[in-house]
């Protein structure tokens, strides 16, 4: 044990500022959590419109560990698939408009099961530079040839896919984007990347994990809201976000979706989410595809315009979100200021590397439907007294 430098990596983790640590959150009451004893307006979760505390997602979770137990017992393809499943994915197939749809453990596993059973070596995957961690763990266990454009660069994206046609004859492409990017709250420029897509004759994963519920008609996300559906071979989401459960999905036609179930490893080799999250999960999408998703999501714009447009920081581009980042820099100024606002009553995460690139931390505020206009005044006024000193 002692050849492996546990305590050396620490150290120099925390010499850096990149350490990391626990801090537990011993209550919650809406958008309030108490945190070593005191409390804070939650300002760090991405449930955009505040339905993992809503008491119908509550009630249905508890139904359903009644009906069918705490847990599943099995994996999907042994005895594990329970009727709620099979209605959850009726359910995420039709707010997709696609064919058919299946459900993962989480988003990650919906990442990590899905591309390396659709391509592999031989093929080519070219990734925004932004996407999340979960969309390049996937790209690098399918073993496919990996390349990446910067953020949203679509010349670039251009030259990669004439690159991959001139040299890598016959290879399948995937093109991977987020639709909102988790870290940066801006969006893809998806009807460009969908006619470049198609040009070149490669496919397209789309994660919405954090547009669906947010963005479209009905919150179905950012295909949805252009139009593009169906030019969109691989969508993905998570249900841990807006939807206010836990878990992901895969979203497209009925032979993608069977190829899955036959071949994706994090579906095949892991335990049916469990049915009170499933149950969670029917329970979010329904209020989302409906009026009061509507008017959640009047909420959040509200909040949104009310931070992000007198906020004296620049603004991400393209379509608007629940992610309002303030670029710091430098990694230990970004802690400094997640502390100070936490004095103020605040939690607003400080985001560093690897989860953002180096010297580009940043504290990210979410937005929630269920936050306060006058907590979210405090804390814009709040963060603008970080930057007048
Ligand atoms: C959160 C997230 C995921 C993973 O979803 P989980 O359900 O939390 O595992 C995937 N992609 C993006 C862009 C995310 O932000």
């Amino acid at each position: 044990m002692n050849s492996l430098p546990y305590e050396e990596l620490i150290a120099d983790l925390k010499q850096r500022s990149l350490y990391r640590q626990l801090r537990t959150i011993d209550a919650v009451k809406g958008t309030s959590v108490s945190r070593a004893g005191r409390l804070l307006v939650n300002f760090a979760s991405n449930d955009y419109l505040g339905l993992a505390q809503h008491p119908k997602l509550k009630m249905a979770a508890a139904d359903a560990a009644q009906r069918f137990g705490s847990g599943s017992g099995a994996s999907r393809l042994i005895t594990g698939t329970l009727a709620i499943h099979s209605e959850l994915e009726a359910r995420l197939a039709a707010f997709k408009q696609t064919p058919a749809a299946l459900t993962f453990e989480s988003g990650y596993a919906a990442a990590l099961g899905t591309i390396p059973a659709l391509f592999g070596q031989g093929d080519v995957i070219i990734l925004d530079k932004l996407a999340h961690a979960s969309l390049i763990d996937g790209a690098r266990l399918s073993g496919a040839e990996i390349r990446v454009y910067p953020h949203n660069r679509l010349q670039r994206l251009w030259e990669l896919l004439d690159w991959a046609r001139e040299k890598r004859r016959g290879a399948k492409i995937l093109i991977i984007t987020e639709s909102i990017f988790s870290m940066d709250g801006d969006s893809c420029p998806l009807p460009e990347i969908v006619d470049l897509k198609d040009e070149f004759g490669a496919a397209l994963l789309l994660d919405e994990a954090h547009a669906i519920g947010v963005l479209g008609p009905n919150g179905a996300g950012l295909a949805a809201e252009f139009g593009l559906i169906d030019r969109v071979e691989i969508h993905l989401g998570t249900l841990s976000k807006a939807i206010g459960s836990s878990g992901g999905f895969i979203a497209g036609p009925s032979s993608l979706i069977d190829l899955l179930i036959n071949r994706a490893r994090t579906f095949i080799y892991s335990t049916a989410p469990p049915p009170a999250v499933i149950a969670a999960a029917i329970e979010g999408l329904d209020i989302i595809a409906s009026g009061t998703g509507d008017h959640l999501r009047a909420a959040l714009w509200r909040n949104y315009e009310e931070l992000s447009l007198k906020l004296k920081r620049p603004k991400p581009e393209g379509k608007r979100s629940g992610i309002v980042p303030i670029i710091v820099g430098a990694e230990e100024q970004a802690l400094s200021f997640s502390e100070d606002l936490m004095e103020r009553g605040f939690l607003v995460p400080a985001v560093r590397f690897p989860t953002v690139p180096r010297g580009s931390a940043r504290l990210r505020v979410t937005l929630s439907a269920a936050h306060q206009l006058q907590d979210v005044v405090n804390l814009r006024e709040a963060v603008n007294a970080l930057y007048s000193g």
